[in-house]
């Protein structure tokens, strides 16, 4: 779960990293006010989105930058009247951008230069990773690939922990000297130390700025957190109502579904998460696309088959509906009772194609036939997967 940039300063804030002061608004007016509060300009205002590169992103509207610099709360107010409500379009959001429903108004400090600083898990060699460079800021990216030699990285062994050394050591291959050392060494320390108690995936801070020749401000945050270990963090999952945006991933959410949105047009209910991989990837070779990832669990009752159908029948996108199941726990013939009242109940307007297999699947396909409903079914995974495909392309 990835949280907003508003939230991620709060968190890191409570570890001591030096977070310019500021505010989150949702209206221009509670823009300016949050301006006025602050001691002096200028001031930056960010649209909040769960995406980078809103530096050099541009919004539907023309207006370009999705983060602005001002020096009058007046001004502040403008920009934010322009940013709120609109779509911001960056690198990373994709062409149909993401809407922008607040803003993140704090002091903008002068900035002598833009580090980046970044702690995430190195699946390969399963320990932690500390990466530093000089060259942080939009820039990023390129850097990478250009001047790999530019980032440098700390291999962190779990046991033995992140030890302040270390953490000069990376500030010193970042260009950090003289008196900037320790106070840079504090900051990679503290944000190490949030990363873990924090049960963080990804803490990165781009740019972490230099600012007055002597001091650090953290800029920019992407913070994300793994979900298996949100219940040791009651205030870290309540930032979950803010970043849920899809309002069919909020919906799965309360259902207890597992649902990511996609861009195809087949909408997929399936019973494991292993499954589901495996029927996105089989349309995939048979020239469909997914509208989505969804894995109703192994127990799925009637209430949450006939909540799944209704998900996935008010995506637009979606041409036809493929429902897999495995029957291990559950009978095949318990989830065709289930999938013949949701498909009368809700009365899809696309074409249904069902495979059911394993215990009792003989008498689930006999349900399934005896209902008059259109409901299509196939017996194996690649007969199945080319109906769907054919199924969507029909309408
Ligand atoms: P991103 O484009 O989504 O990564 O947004 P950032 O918050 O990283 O901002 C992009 C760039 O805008 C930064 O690299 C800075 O150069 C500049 N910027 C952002 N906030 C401030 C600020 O408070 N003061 C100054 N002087 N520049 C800022
Ligand atoms: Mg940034």
């Amino acid at each position: 779960m990835n949280v907003f940039e508003y939230q991620a300063r709060d968190l890191l804030g409570q570890y001591g990293l030096p977070i310019p002061v500021g505010g989150v608004a949702t209206s221009p007016e509670e823009a300016r006010h949050i301006a006025e509060r602050l001691a002096k300009g200028p001031f930056v205002v960010k649209a909040q989105i769960l995406a980078g590169g809103r530096g050099k992103g541009r919004f539907l509207s023309g207006f370009s930058g999705g983060v602005r610099l001002c020096s009058h709360p007046a001004e502040v107010e403008e920009i934010a009247r322009v940013m709120l409500g609109g779509v911001l379009v960056t690198m990373q959001t994709g062409p149909e951008g993401r809407s922008v429903n607040k803003v993140l108004v704090a002091e903008a400090p002068q900035i002598s230069r833009e580090l980046y600083l970044a702690i995430l898990i190195d699946r390969g060699r399963r320990c932690p990773v500390v990466i530093g460079s000089a060259q942080g800021g939009v820039d990023i990216e390129e850097v990478a690939r250009k001047d790999p030699e530019a980032i440098h990285r700390i291999w962190v062994d779990p046991q033995v922990g992140f030890w302040p050394y270390q953490a000069r050591e990376l500030a010193m291959r970042m260009g950090l000297h003289g008196p900037l050392l320790n106070p840079a060494a504090d900051v990679i320390v503290r944000l190490y130390r949030f990363f873990c108690e924090c049960d963080a995936s990804l803490s990165e801070v781009n740019p972490l700025a230099v600012i007055e020749n002597e001091k650090f401000a953290v800029i920019d945050a992407k913070i994300g957190f793994d979900e298996n270990a949100l219940f040791r963090h009651p205030e870290i999952a309540a930032c979950r109502n803010e970043v849920v945006e899809d309002a069919r991933e909020a919906e799965a959410l309360k259902a207890g579904l597992n649902y990511v949105g996609l861009s195809g047009e087949i909408g997929c209910m399936v019973n494991g998460a292993g499954l589901a991989m495996a029927t996105m990837d089989i349309l995939h070779r048979y020239g469909g696309e997914p509208a989505n990832f969804l894995d109703v669990g192994g127990g799925a009752d009637q209430n949450q088959v006939t909540k799944a159908f209704a998900i996935l029948m008010a995506d637009p996108k979606v041409r036809a509906i493929f429902v897999h199941i495995f029957g291990g726990i559950m009978q095949c013939d318990v989830i065709a009772r289930g999938i013949v009242e949701a498909v009368s109940h809700t009365k899809p307007k696309v074409p249904v194609v069902v495979r059911l297999q394993g215990t009792n699947f003989e008498e689930g396909k006999a349900i399934l036939h005896q209902s008059d409903l259109l409901i299509r079914t196939a017996d194996d995974l690649a007969e199945a997967a080319q109906k769907a495909v054919a199924a969507a392309r029909e309408t």
